[in-house]
């Protein structure tokens, strides 16, 4: 059912390609893009209908089908040679918590949980594990990003947040995946209150979804709330805050615990397909460099408990602000002067589960890594107004950095280079590309102004609150969508840009 209405969509939009959608414009500068303009694409993609974009869901249908209309409307064409035209299958595997029960064991007394203390997910349909030693391993890390305990048949405890001694280490779901490869039994991550406890029981908690290629996860997974790691560390005759604070050391080796577990664990486990949506406008004068636009389509889907008003986080800043944009750059580079160069223009699936669908792009590309000059990506871009700084995450080649400021100078705007939007580098996109030596910038006004964007973070961010409203601030992101068209075109233009430059 889903599948037919999706390909019928693709079919009505493929046809559209046939058509040649713009005559040579003449050579003159590209319009501005309008908070108008981003406000009609942001209002269709975060719509109740689009149920938030969730990965595998019929919000992803209804998103690819606009998405690619856009796009094709804009110019755009299917990847030639393509077996599936505009998008790129993304194999998954769901886990989905069915039951389960956790035990643990203090100095022979017996300590079970409730619901509000542990989040419990199995990597198998069924899993049974008794009299598993714990370990408090604090960030799972040392200083130098490696595994900091032997874990092996362990139930490793974990924190949640990043590790304060370095911040290019892994963030916690490569962490517990590091844990899982050095042989733990179990790693419950000890949740840092942040995200309300239901919330992260219905988002996160009872569903984990992998790449079907990755490698499998520990036989048991799962989450501690602060209170229950709490609990469990006191009757243990350990102090968490004091543990907490051990952790903050580089050379933490973790802490054993007077503490066995039992688990138990049915799941449902389910294969399913998600999409990149892929396209390319071919450049009047190739020379094999590409440009790559790129930002996640998929948000949270259904997040919020049954019994709330509001269930649908409809990820209207994130990341429907982002498409938006991407939407309107296709508009201005495909209808105004041919670019020299190929430029692709890539929205991802299921960067909210991980960058997964940008991780299956760097190991699946449809062009190669190393023709790829720059990947722009655009991310949670309505976050200030008209006159903000320009931020670039990933700056740092001298090359490249000229090009921003020369830019976004020729537009009238300011740059901010002052480093702190660096903090974000591995929760965006561009992180899985730059892992496999792409350039990958993120640039615009969102992550200059630290006080709105962590007024956002703090606020409506990954909660059904992110909803279109007229009150979403677009002046920023429209000054960002020129910034990006004009971008589009240096980096393109290989009379300005060699291609090559570090
Ligand atoms: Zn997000």
């Amino acid at each position: 059912m889903k599948n037919s209405s999706f390909r019928a969509a693709i079919a009505a939009v493929a046809l559209l390609s046939f058509t040649p959608a713009v005559s040579a414009a003449p050579a003159k500068g590209d319009a501005p893009v309008t908070e108008a303009e981003l406000a009609a694409h942001i209002k269709i993609l975060a719509d109740d209908a689009f149920e938030g974009r969730a990965p595998g869901t019929e919000g992803e249908d209804r998103t690819i089908a606009y998405v690619v209309g856009e796009w094709a409307k804009a110019g755009l064409e299917p990847v030639p040679g393509s077996a599936t035209p505009w998008v790129q299958p993304v194999p998954f595997v769901e886990t989905q918590a069915l039951g389960g029960t956790a035990k643990f064991k203090v100095n022979g007394r017996e300590i079970v949980p409730g619901d509000d203390g542990i989040i419990l997910t199995g990597r198998d349909a069924s899993v049974a594990l008794a009299d598993v030693p714990a370990l408090f391993v604090g960030y799972g890390v040392d200083g130098a990003g490696q595994v900091n305990a032997d874990v092996k048949g362990k139930l490793a405890i974990m924190l949640f947040d990043n590790a304060p001694f370095g911040d290019k280490l892994p963030r916690y779901r490569e962490r517990r995946q590091m844990l899982a490869d050095a042989g733990a039994s179990a790693v419950l991550v000890v949740s840092n209150g942040a995200v309300p406890w239901p919330a992260l029981r219905e988002s996160v908690g009872g569903k984990y979804v992998r790449l079907a290629s990755a490698k499998p996860g520990a036989p048991v997974s799962g989450f501690f709330s602060p209170e229950g790691a709490d609990a469990l560390l006191k009757a243990a005759g350990q102090d968490g805050a004091a543990l907490r604070e051990a952790a903050k050391s580089p050379d933490y080796k973790g802490a054993a615990l007077p503490v066995t577990a039992d688990f138990t664990a049915e799941s449902a486990v389910r294969p399913f397909a998600s999409h990149n949506i892929i396209a390319k406008l071919p450049g009047a004068k190739p020379d094999g460099k590409a440009v790559l636009f790129l930002g996640h389509w998929d948000h949270l889907g259904i997040c919020a408990p049954e019994g709330e008003a509001d269930r649908i986080c409809n990820g209207a800043v994130d990341n429907a602000s982002g498409i938006a944009v991407l939407i309107e750059i296709a508009k201005r580079l495909g209808q105004g002067v041919r670019p020299d160069r190929d430029i692709y223009f890539m929205a991802t699936t299921a960067e909210e589960k991980g960058l997964l669908g940008a991780h299956w792009f760097a190991d699946h590309p449809v062009v190669p890594l190393s023709d790829i000059t720059v990947a722009l990506n655009v991310d949670t871009i309505a976050i200030s107004p008209r006159g903000t700084p320009v931020a670039t995450i990933g700056r740092g080649k001298p090359a490249y950095d000229a090009m921003v400021r020369e830019e976004a100078t020729r537009l009238g705007r300011t740059l901010d280079e002052d480093g702190e939007a660096d903090a974000f580098i591995q929760r965006q996109d561009g992180w899985a590309l730059g892992a496999k030596g792409v350039t990958s910038l993120m640039v615009g006004g969102s992550f200059s102004d630290m006080k709105l964007l962590e007024a956002f973070l703090g606020s409506d961010y990954h909660r059904p609150a992110d909803a279109f409203s007229d009150k979403i601030p677009l002046g920023g992101a429209a000054e960002d969508a020129d910034l990006h068209v004009a971008l589009g075109r240096a980096f393109a233009d290989t009379k300005r840009w060699p291609g090559t430059a570090e």
